[in-house]
């Protein structure tokens, strides 16, 4: 299994509790020589019924993988349920991958070299007990710390897989224009722990300003609600705003963002 790139998540729909991964996951096909994303219009992915935790496009690539997915199926097998609490962690990390990985960009740029095979980035957080999705948790802080091994934790053991995964993801794959390679983030709370592979991005469409720390300014954003999102390498500023059941997002003007609180310099959002 290789590591999807995340695509914009703009709708956060109710979790149902059926499998063992969020509702608002992005559906793809973890065979390795598909990997295809699941199309608005295709019916639902198959979803393995012994860990409930992976998805195929259909029978024969499940059966294909089954030699490579049984050890990792196992371990999810054991393990307890992913919570509300967790599925709740994920969704807060998907919508605001950008305002993370903008995190990542001006670490990569301003700070110390960091050894992405051997690091990990922790985003701690704290719950805030907003119904806004994107505002139930804020970044208390982070920081890049050696992922040392403690061997024969189940969290431990779920890293390992993970490492294992990215690592082979890297050998023979192209990861795209300005993108560099795979951070492991962890998105830490008072009850739970979401990770996810962070594809480390560098261009200059991503304001790198320096902050000292460099997470204030996603921080900032994050503690405002600020979702960004993109298409055809253009980012907009939103927020989410409920409608029926769902969290969806909207765009949001400048004036709507200064009346948030969030000050300006040119056209540029600052702290
Ligand atoms: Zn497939
Ligand atoms: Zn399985």
């Amino acid at each position: 299994m290789s590591i999807p790139t995340d695509p914009q998540v703009t709708v956060v729909k109710r979790q149902n509790l059926k499998t063992n991964f969020s509702r608002n996951t992005p559906a793809f096909c973890v065979y390795p020589d598909c990997e295809r994303l699941r199309q608005p219009d295709e019916p639902p992915f198959k979803v393995c019924a012994s860990c409930r935790s992976v998805q195929y496009c259909c029978r024969e690539h499940q059966r294909a993988h089954w030699r490579d997915h049984k050890p990792f199926c196992q371990l999810k097998a054991s393990e307890p349920e992913m919570s509300v609490h967790t599925r709740e962690l994920e969704d807060f990390a998907r919508l605001h991958y950008r305002s993370f990985g903008m995190g990542l960009a001006a670490l990569l740029r301003h700070g110390e070299p960091v050894d992405w095979s051997k690091n990990v980035v922790i985003f701690e957080l704290a719950s805030t007990g907003s119904p806004d999705p994107a505002k139930r948790f804020k970044l208390v802080e982070a920081h890049v710390t050696e992922d040392e091994s403690h061997a024969n934790t189940p969290l431990e053991e779920k890293l390992a897989v993970y490492r294992r995964t990215t690592r082979a993801s890297r050998t023979g794959v192209d990861l795209g224009a300005g993108y560099i390679d795979y951070a492991i983030c962890f998105f830490v709370s008072e009850r739970s722990i979401f990770y996810a592979a962070h594809s480390m991005y560098q261009n200059e469409y991503y304001p790198c300003a320096r902050y000292d720390p460099w997470y204030i300014l996603p921080m900032t954003w994050i503690g405002h609600g600020l979702v960004w999102s993109s298409a055809n390498g253009v980012t907009w500023p939103g927020v989410m705003k409920k409608v029926g059941s769902k969290w969806v997002w909207k765009e949001q003007t400048k004036q709507d963002l200064q009346a948030l609180g969030l000050r300006f310099v040119g056209s540029n959002i600052v702290v």
